[in-house]
């Protein structure tokens, strides 16, 4: 019998062999559940660590492990586990925050040249038969263009120098920053949507953000902007952002996470200049492996009584 009963909550994954192998090392037998609490329960009850995604762990279920150590998230959000039960019963509870800002952050540029060069309704044009370039009309020259980042930390920064690389002018607002010589500090919100002619969000969803870019604030940006969304649907107000692209107000859009999500596709039926993708930013193969690793990672450093890299209660 293993030292350790490591249980996979719920498995998105192809495959679990990264987190098999690392836990061996320590001789932890990983288990894969499945289906609903119940049954999960039934394999997890006596489990030293689950590893989990999108499972909810409430206060109930968590009341049933018997001697669960940790719980660890693969991804970066966390409000699918009751914290406040799991510290009460003296369960660590990680994340993994950091597995695929490259992928975000690349996924965000290529939303913003897509955006600028007009490529998706370029590419419909030209599959209908079309050949002229009247309809993608304006087209700026990046190296003119300010880019506007609000939120600056981890994604933020991370696309600011390609886009600085490209000649591109950037500026950010986030209130939570002390000013440094890295970046340009706006001290609005409102500055920094009346200054660019890009608006990328990488802030997260708070109650104080949400629906943060709503008709108002579309109103406040330059004509024929253009809005990127990488961060969390419910920032934007959709329903505002395509009015504003039918009415030409917004250059074009580019959005990869919605308010509800998938996406209902009648709500963007014929709004024209917006390219949506399916809240696909984070992955790519290797951001999977790294979320694999760290979260098994996490398993282990708690099994064996060192310290975790990404505790959240
Ligand atoms: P981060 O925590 O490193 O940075 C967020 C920044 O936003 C912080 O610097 C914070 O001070 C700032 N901020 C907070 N409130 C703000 C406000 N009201 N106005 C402006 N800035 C504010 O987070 P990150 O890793 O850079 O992630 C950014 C966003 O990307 C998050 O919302 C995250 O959920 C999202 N995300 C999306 C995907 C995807 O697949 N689409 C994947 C990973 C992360």
């Amino acid at each position: 019998m293993s030292t350790y009963k490591v249980v996979v909550s719920d498995q998105v994954f192809p495959s679990v062999e990264v987190e098999r192998g690392l836990l061996a090392g320590i001789d932890a037998e990983l288990t894969v559940a499945s289906g609903g609490m119940e049954e999960v329960l039934a394999t997890a009850e006596d489990a030293d660590a689950i590893l989990n995604t999108y499972l909810p762990w409430d206060a109930a279920a968590i009341a049933r492990l018997k001697k669960c150590r940790i719980i660890a998230r693969y991804g970066i959000g966390i409000d699918n586990v009751d914290l406040a039960a799991a510290s009460d019963r003296g369960i660590v509870v990680t994340n993994v925050p950091d597995y695929s800002v490259e992928e975000v952050a690349t996924h965000a540029l290529a939303l913003i040249l897509a955006s600028v060069r007009r490529l998706s309704f370029a590419n419909e044009t030209v599959r209908e038969g079309g050949w002229s370039i009247d309809r993608f009309r304006p087209i700026r020259r990046l190296s003119t263009l300010t880019v506007g980042l609000v939120g600056f930390g981890r994604i933020g920064r991370r696309i600011a120098a390609p886009l600085e690389a490209l000649g591109a002018a950037i500026v950010s607002y986030d209130p939570y920053l002390t000013p440094t010589a890295e970046i340009q500090l706006l001290s609005s919100l409102d500055e920094l949507l009346a200054t660019s002619d890009i608006v990328s969000l990488h802030l997260p969803l708070t109650p104080e953000t949400r629906g943060v870019i709503d008709d108002e604030a579309i109103g406040k940006m330059k004509p024929g902007a253009v809005l990127i969304n990488t961060s969390r649907g419910p920032l934007v107000q959709l329903d505002a952002v395509t009015r504003a692209l039918r009415e030409g107000r917004l250059g074009a859009a580019g959005l990869d996470v919605f308010d509800i999500e998938p996406l209902d596709p009648t709500r963007i039926e014929g709004v024209p200049n917006l390219i949506v993708t399916p809240h696909m930013a984070y992955y790519s193969e290797e951001a999977l492996a790294e979320s694999q690793r760290k979260a098994a990672t996490q398993v282990i450093k708690v099994l064996t009584g060192e310290k975790p890299d990404y505790q959240v209660n």
